[in-house]
């Protein structure tokens, strides 16, 4: 299972006899020729500035100028395709986000975040890098496998016309990929901002953040910095330094893709 992509499952599974079946099952789409898309997802917006920094700098502005630099440098090197969530300073739901990656058949989505504490707390510095909670119940994916008409309810799945126990058993699998996906790309962003860009200790974190829910998307979540301490806020602040973050992500993605396309 290791290295195969979700969707190559799924088209082993379509091709398998006895499985795909020609009632209801709907062709997969023909692989494209065009290069794999990484949805960039700038945290916050419009009426949500996010966390607002000692010296007034609004967290939304932050993200939003980070992944404007991330996809000028992802397309520069010309082995990705680039989709951002919000490329103005609009409010987007959570759900819309993740929504968007999963039509569009995304090869990751990394969403972009600075990080914030309230005054009196221990003044915390640095980038941390986050995925979605192991021990989370996924509601998400419960949902989508107690659906009967998986396929036309799921976005990007082509899910054959099966039992519901063997679409639990796809989901299942996929969702292992997915999250085995998302672990790999934290663990490049970390190793690729290490060096190059103030660390929070133990910087590979987990939460239940929304925006990472996706079933069949590996994504991750970058705190590039605490907007609460000053020496974060001034530094996040500077082109240079986001450029700075946006090389070590934009490094870690090409891995991330790399290693997928020679699997
Ligand atoms: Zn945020």
């Amino acid at each position: 299972m290791r290295g195969l992509h979700r969707r190559t499952i799924l088209a082993a599974l379509l091709a398998a006899p006895g499985i795909a079946s020609a009632q209801g099952a709907r062709p997969r789409a023909a692989p494209r020729a065009s290069l794999p898309l990484v949805v960039l997802d700038p945290g916050h917006g419009g009426a949500d500035p996010g966390a607002i920094g000692p010296g007034g700098t609004q967290e939304k502005r932050i993200t939003l100028a980070l992944a404007l630099e991330l996809k000028r440098q992802l397309e520069g090197q010309g082995r990705v395709r680039v989709a951002l969530t919000r490329s103005r300073d609009v409010f987007v739901p959570l759900k819309r986000r993740v929504e968007l990656a999963r039509e569009r058949e995304a090869a990751l989505l990394l969403s972009l975040h600075a990080d914030s504490l309230p005054p009196g707390q221990p003044p915390l510095r640095g980038a941390s890098v986050y995925t979605l909670s192991e021990t989370a119940t996924d509601p998400l994916a419960a949902a989508l496998a107690r659906r009967e008409n998986l396929a036309d309810r799921a976005g990007g799945l082509r899910l054959p016309s099966v039992s519901p126990e063997v679409q639990r058993i796809l989901l299942s699998l996929m969702r292992q990929e997915t999250r085995a996906g998302s672990e790999r790309l934290a663990r490049l962003a970390v190793n690729a901002l290490d060096g190059d860009v103030p660390l929070l200790q133990q910087p590979l974190r987990r939460a239940q953040f929304v925006v990472l829910k996706a079933p069949d998307v590996p994504a991750a979540l970058v705190e590039c910095g605490f907007l609460s301490h000053p020496g974060d806020e001034q530094a996040l602040r500077r082109p240079e330094h986001r450029a700075r973050v946006a090389a070590a992500l934009a490094e870690a993605v090409g891995g991330f893709v790399g290693r997928r396309v020679a699997a």
